[in-house]
């Protein structure tokens, strides 16, 4: 079993065939999906999916390319949404300061605020972070405090991982992980506790090799497991296996469906 524990279930690139993505997801051994909020409307949408289907789970939040139009009602909506049942973490939230689709003083405004949030939700976090790895440590460290959350596609180095880990976090790797130049996300892969990882897709961004330059989907979460079994030299097994337990704990998913 794996769980594609980062999915977009809701944008419009499924339109045409959600039913069967997620369908060969399940057929294909992917038991579970968490599909991820990226604005109000999306995390609707992303709840809507999850009611429909067994095997999927939703997460609420704004992501830091919207945070420009998070005011204080919609989060507080959001909040709402997150006592729905089949929602299990508060996200994607965070900072990006490479595609600045926001102001960074938004970022870390709507940051902040879905931070206190989901802590008086008691829901874990799942955290975006590019280009932006000094301010999230330093937001994080401020609050002096345990967290119990997912660094999303991890794109930092070792030594950042591990204070992550520290704080309490989990580290996800996406299909960035088999792309031939990714030499340092690799060496994160392979050093980190394997207690702490999980694998996503990020769909339909990110395509793992050897599918790269087509539409992602849950699926494809084999490849970037594979990639990870072998890079940490385990049976791809073991890694599947203890993947989906870190993740099922994380979010507190049902062991079975
Ligand atoms: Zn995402």
């Amino acid at each position: 079993m794996l769980i594609d524990s980062h999915a977009h279930l809701d944008m419009d690139d499924f339109d045409a065939d959600r039913d069967q993505v997620i369908k060969r997801a399940v057929e294909g051994g992917v038991a579970r999906i968490v599909t991820i909020g990226t604005d109000l409307a999306s995390s609707r949408k992303a709840i809507e999916i999850a009611k429909k289907y067994k095997h999927i789970y939703a997460a609420v939040g704004y992501h830091p390319h919207n945070a420009d139009e998070a005011d204080l009602r919609d989060l507080e909506k959001l909040r709402g949404l997150a006592s729905e049942p089949k929602v299990v973490a508060w996200g994607e939230i965070g900072l990006d300061f490479f595609r600045r689709h926001s102001s960074p003083e938004k970022q870390v405004r709507a940051f902040e605020r879905q931070l206190d949030i989901a802590s008086e939700q008691g829901l874990p976090l799942i955290i975006h972070d590019r280009d932006a790895h000094t301010d999230l440590l330093r937001i994080l460290n401020s609050r002096k405090r345990q967290y119990r959350g997912v660094i999303h596609c991890f794109s930092g180095d070792y030594d950042l991982a591990m204070a992550l880990i520290e704080l309490g976090f989990c580290i996800s790797f996406t299909g960035t992980v088999t792309y031939k130049n990714a030499v340092d996300t690799q060496a994160v892969a392979i050093r980190i506790p394997l207690e702490r990882l999980l694998v996503e897709t990020d769909c339909p961004y990110l395509t793992p090799v050897p599918l790269r330059g087509k539409r992602n989907e849950p699926l494809h979460v084999k490849h970037t497991a594979e990639k990870i079994a072998q890079l940490r030299q385990v049976d791809f097994e073991e890694l599947a296996r203890a993947t989906s337990v870190n993740t099922i704990r994380l979010f507190n998913l049902p062991e079975t469906l």
